[in-house]
């Protein structure tokens, strides 16, 4: 059962004894398997003897609003259609036809609850639309946070460096180990149909004809950006979880060289909450034939602590200690998304070469089409472009190169959220912001030599990556859109 640790009470009332269901308000972790929201939800369902009804909503009018963004989240819903269908649970997904349409929806369907459940997520808008459904619903509602393996409230502070995090994982992680969700919390449900009121349905009708055709998004009033190859969705997140675990994972510490494309690719889907992060990590540690007695001391090192092979270390650091750290910080630091955030030390060498002269200076649009003089940033543009995502390794010179090639600091972090955020798919996540600014030394230290344009802020070049990586098919695939 979901612990308490996970749920922050937004409306503190005793359930609705008239209540004629128990509503999930699936805002993040979109997904019918290894969600504390969900699992959550289905104990009051069960207390109460209620039937749950699952509303899972998309709005219009956010920023970054594509259709590569809606298609993606619109072939989710059709996977969760089937699978609450298959369970038995009312399901109720909802696409907004026009930006505004939707309001009202939740407070209709929370009149008749008994208790309202949700995910909660430390970033983008969704903490602010949590604060908005907080003051107007007068039902009991819980915020549960699934997104990683340690619950955010058991990390009391944000933490400067991964290094001190990985600390405080070693210290505190154990007991969560033991606490990961039930893969399958619709297994055995019986509690029966709910109704979705017929004046609701026929004002914020089921999207159906969407979730059939999820590619017939691109008529709604939207950024025309185009949907990529990638499918949204727990059935495909999970296929491309399984042929990571199975193809990849032991060759993952291949993973900066491009060529190898040994990562699992899988941050789209962990975004959209198509697939669990602990449900990923309990997948990791299975086929480990992982047990707890395998943890070592705390010692804070990358290595050895897991006690499993270097590949799944590898792996499960990137995946828990770097991946939560970003949450941890959105949800401590509430300017995370400011320049204003970055560490003192990092403002002040930058600011200190504000005015070096710029190689180049590119504008947004030149950037955005790949217009640069440099292969390979152009390369990984176009990947992103085109799939939604780049490459781990060429991420982080990509985010460099728009920090050389802009006119001040603060001109390049707000270009960067802009390329990161309209584009990628795993974009306006709390590790969109962690990824952006390490690019500035946020989770890093200061380097030397000072070099211009960055001062003690990490240098990374084109020229070094060339001559490290791997990257002759990569360039190659990637030479024209
Ligand atoms: C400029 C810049 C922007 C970035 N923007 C995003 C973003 O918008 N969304 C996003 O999820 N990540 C972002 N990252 C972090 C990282 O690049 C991606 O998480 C990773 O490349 C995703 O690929 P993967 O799923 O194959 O990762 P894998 O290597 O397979 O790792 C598994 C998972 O661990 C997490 N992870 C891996 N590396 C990191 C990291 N360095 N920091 C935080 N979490 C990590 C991700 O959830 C990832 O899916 C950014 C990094 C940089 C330098």
């Amino acid at each position: 059962m979901t612990t308490d640790a996970r749920v922050d009470v937004r409306v503190d009332r005793p359930p609705n004894p008239d209540g004629d269901h128990v509503l999930y308000w699936m805002v993040a972790a979109r997904r019918a398997r290894s969600s504390p929201a969900l699992e959550r939800a289905l104990h009051h369902a069960r207390t109460l003897k209620r039937p749950l009804l699952v509303l899972e909503a998309l709005r219009l009018g956010y920023r970054w609003a594509s259709v590569r963004l809606h298609q993606f989240v619109v072939q989710g819903m059709a996977d969760n259609a089937r699978a609450f269908a298959d369970a038995g649970v009312r399901y109720h997904a909802y696409v907004e036809p026009e930006a505004g349409h939707g309001k009202g929806l939740l407070a209709a369907l929370a009149q008749r609850a008994a208790v309202v459940v949700t995910d909660d997520f430390p970033c983008f808008f969704l903490p602010r639309m949590l604060d908005a459904a907080t003051a107007q619903l007068s039902v009991r509602l819980e915020a549960v946070d699934g997104n990683g393996v340690l619950p955010l409230s058991a990390a009391p502070r944000a933490f400067t460096t991964a290094a001190s995090f990985r600390r405080h994982l070693h210290k505190t992680l154990r007991p969560w180990l033991r606490q990961l969700p039930d893969p399958e919390p619709l297994r055995g449900y019986d509690l029966g149909w709910a109704e979705v009121p017929a004046e609701v349905a026929s004002r914020w009708p089921h999207a159906g004809a969407w979730l059939s055709d999820p590619a017939s998004v691109r008529s709604l009033p939207l950024d025309g950006l185009g949907a990529g190859p990638l499918v949204g969705g727990a059935v495909a997140g999970e296929r491309a979880m399984e042929a990571f675990l199975e193809e990849r994972l032991q060759r993952y510490p291949q993973r900066n060289h491009p060529d190898e494309d040994v990562a699992s690719g899988l941050s789209p889907w962990l975004h959209f909450g198509h697939v669990s992060a602990a449900e990923l990590v309990r997948r990791v540690l299975v086929r480990e034939e992982w047990t707890e007695e395998r943890l070592g001391p705390v010692t804070g090192s990358r290595a050895g602590w897991w006690g499993c092979s270097e590949a799944a270390e590898s792996f499960l650091d990137e995946a828990i200690t770097w991946r939560e750290l970003g949450y941890v910080f959105c949800r401590h630091v509430p300017t995370y998304a400011r320049f204003a955030s970055l560490p003192e030390w990092a403002r002040t060498t930058l600011a200190h070469h504000a005015s070096d002269p710029r190689p180049e200076i590119y504008d947004l649009e030149e950037l955005a089409a790949a217009g640069t003089d440099d292969p390979i940033w152009n390369a990984a543009q176009r990947q992103l472009l085109a799939e939604g995502r780049i490459h781990n390794y060429l991420r982080m010179l990509w985010g460099k190169g728009v920090l050389r090639w802009s006119a001040s600091p603060e001109a390049a972090w707000e270009r960067l959220i802009e390329l990161n955020n309209r584009y990628a798919l795993d974009g306006r996540n709390p590790n969109s912001y962690s990824g952006i600014g390490w690019v500035f030394g946020r989770f890093d230290r200061a380097w030397g030599p000072e070099r211009p344009i960055f001062g003690k802020v990490r240098y990374m070049t084109s020229d070094s990556t060339r001559r490290k990586l791997r990257l002759k098919s990569y360039l190659e695939r990637w030479r024209r859109r």
